[in-house]
Order: structure tokens, then sequence, then C-alpha cells
């Protein structure tokens, strides 16, 4: 029987990430190093009703409430724990963080990209139960009493003394500073967290594979339709300059077989996960992922796993994902993808170059 994940896995998927900043993730059984990559938790535990908190909390606006002054070229330094808000967005600032002062309209900005992008909305239209970050990094702090229930979406920056991986929530993401620094990341880490944010908004969890591959889909062409160049798709390429990235591509002429790779093989499922989605948006059309979410959550799709039982458990998981996504495509699915990938990457690969050489001038 599965059971639900505890803090425990929380933290540890907070350490298994890796930021822009080079942080390097080590696995259980398996180590392998994956740059500006992060976690996805899942299911967590929680004693708040929603709607008790919702009733208790509404409008709550605490002394540290902090307004910025909108302009990217002033700065706004937390002298003690505090956060901002808007209609849609939260953000939490601990002590010492230093951010331009247009961040909030930055953070709305990107989100209504993956909208437009993704044909999804950052609305909670998928009740998950809310768990509450918030507490894990403000301690002592009434900071996790601000929308209590996650209506909004909430960003907490981070402590830029703290060695920092930048992960995702159902409720929102937990980065550094310089992932607001366009110069130095192009929000490259906020579109690809966001990915997440949106997707969970919006269903359950699909399989690190599908919900890796999604992310890194979907920042890449979210990221370009708005003429911003994507250097950080480059790796899943497998280009020889990314020898970090490297992937051998040759298991997709595996089939299904292909798509239960393990949970420590942490580079692969990115690569793996980034070329099926590519796939199904190219041959099944742009919904086809939309699609799955919706059949997945329906279904009830539970990507919980025990502690005791975790192999075996995530196993039992990829095989349910293959037959959901057979039900939204074709029991062929993967024998077409392992020819489509034939004919069509290599000349992705050169599109991709085409786009970085024009929007980097
Ligand atoms: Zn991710």
């Amino acid at each position: 029987m599965k059971t639900t994940k505890n803090i425990f896995i929380i933290l540890m998927s907070v350490i298994l990430c890796a930021s822009l900043t080079g942080c390097v993730q080590q696995t259980e059984g398996e180590t392998d190093s994956v740059s500006n990559t992060d976690s996805l938790v899942q299911e967590v535990e929680t004693d708040d009703s929603e709607a008790d908190s919702d009733e208790i909390y509404e409008g709550v606006v605490l002394d540290c409430r902090v307004e910025l002054s909108g302009d990217p070229k002033e700065t706004f330094v937390a002298e003690q724990d505090c956060y901002t808000d808007s209609d849609q967005v939260v953000i939490f600032f601990q002590k010492g963080v230093k951010v331009s002062g247009d961040m909030l309209k930055v953070t709305e900005e990107i989100m209504s990209d993956l909208c437009r992008q993704s044909g999804l909305n950052f609305k909670k239209n998928y009740n998950y139960e809310t768990f509450n970050v918030i507490g894990m990094y403000f301690e002592n702090t009434e900071l996790p009493s601000v929308d209590p229930a996650n209506r909004k979406i909430h960003i907490l920056i981070v402590d830029p003394n703290e060695e920092l991986c930048n992960w995702a929530f159902e409720g929102g993401i937990v980065v550094s500073a310089d992932s607001y620094d366009f110069n130095e990341t192009r929000y490259q880490v906020l579109y690809h967290e966001l990915s997440h944010v949106i997707h969970t908004r919006n269903g359950t969890c699909l399989t690190s594979l599908m919900n890796e591959g999604y992310a890194v889909f979907m920042s890449y062409h979210t990221m370009r339709a708005n003429g911003i160049p994507s250097e950080e798709t480059h790796q899943y390429f497998s280009s020889p300059e990314y020898p970090s990235g490297r992937f051998d591509d040759s298991i997709i002429q595996n089939g299904e077989e292909a798509f239960m790779i393990p949970y420590g093989k942490r580079v692969d499922i990115y690569h793996y996960g980034f070329r099926l989605i590519t796939f199904l948006d190219d041959v099944y059309g742009e919904d086809t992922f939309e699609k799955i979410l919706k059949e997945a959550t329906d279904r009830g799709f539970d990507e919980g796993y025990s502690d005791e039982n975790e192999k075996e458990d995530i196993r039992q998981d990829q095989l349910e994902m293959i037959e959901i996504i057979k039900s939204q495509t074709s029991d062929d699915v993967f024998e077409e993808f392992a020819e489509w990938y034939e004919l069509n990457w290599d000349k992705l690969y050169e599109d991709y170059l085409d786009y970085m050489e024009k929007t980097n001038q």
C-alpha cells in the first residue's frame, strides 16, 4: 500500500535538487549531476483543512508587509523577514535578501507567459492538500498565516548565505534572489519552476519523468515564444559541448521499456522526458499533456511511494503512467516515438541553435 510522503521526503527533495549556481545533487544508489534542475514535491501531510484556514486567515495583513517600488533600477533589501503581495502572488523575503524593485511584476509576467503557452492557468484548479512550506523557511514568525490556503502563488526568496537549491511545490517555488537577475539567468529558473507550479495547480503529479519533461519543454518554449535565449536547454539536446548533459538516447529505441528509468537516474529523466513531451506535442497535438494530466487526475493517479518499498512503488507508477499515456494517444505510441525521434531530433536541435543565434544577437 502506498503511503504519503512526509516532511523528511520533502527535505530530501531539497537536497536532491540543483540550482543554476551549481548545487549538485546526490541520489541514493546512483550519483549524477544535473545543472539547473530541481525537484517537485508531490504529496504532503497537512492538518489544516482548507475551509478552516480560509475562514480564519482571509485578509490577514501583517506589519511586516512591504511595498516594492516597481522600478527595476531600484534595489530592495529585506531588513527583516517580510513579504509583499498582489492579487495573484505573495513573495516572502528572508532577512538579508536583495532584489530589484520590479520583481513582483516580473513574476506576474512570467506567469502570464506560461498561461499563454500552456493553455493552463494558475488558479487552484486541483484540490491538492496544502502544506505550509513557509513555516519551513520562516520559523518563529507570523508569515505562515499569510494566505495559508495557498490561493495565490507563493514565491520564497531565501537567505543568500544559505546553500540553496531551487525547487517547486504545489503552491509555489523556493528560489535564490539571483534567479531574478535577468542578465545572469534570463529568468530560466523561474520559467522552469513555475512550469511545475502551473502543472500541479491543474492536476496530479505524473511521475518524475513526465513532470520534469514538461518543465524543461514548457520553460524552453515559453522563453522562445518571448524571444529570450534559453541556454539551459542546450544540455538537453545532448550536444558535444555539454558533456554533463550526456544521455544515451539509443534507449528510446527500446520502446516503453525505456520509460522505466529508475528515480536515481536524474539526468535520463530530464532528457528522456523532454524528448517524449516534445514528441507528444508534435505528433498528438499541443493539448496532449493536458489530456494526460486530466486522465491521470480523474483516475486518481497517486504518485506516492513508501520508504520501504520505493523501487517497486515507482515501477508501478511508471507502468500505470504508460497505460495512461497510451489511453490518450495510441497503443503503439512508444514505437512511434522511437521512429519519430530518429527522423526529427537532429532537425529540432538545428532549429534550436538557429533560435539561440538569433536571440543572442
Ligand atoms: Zn524541475
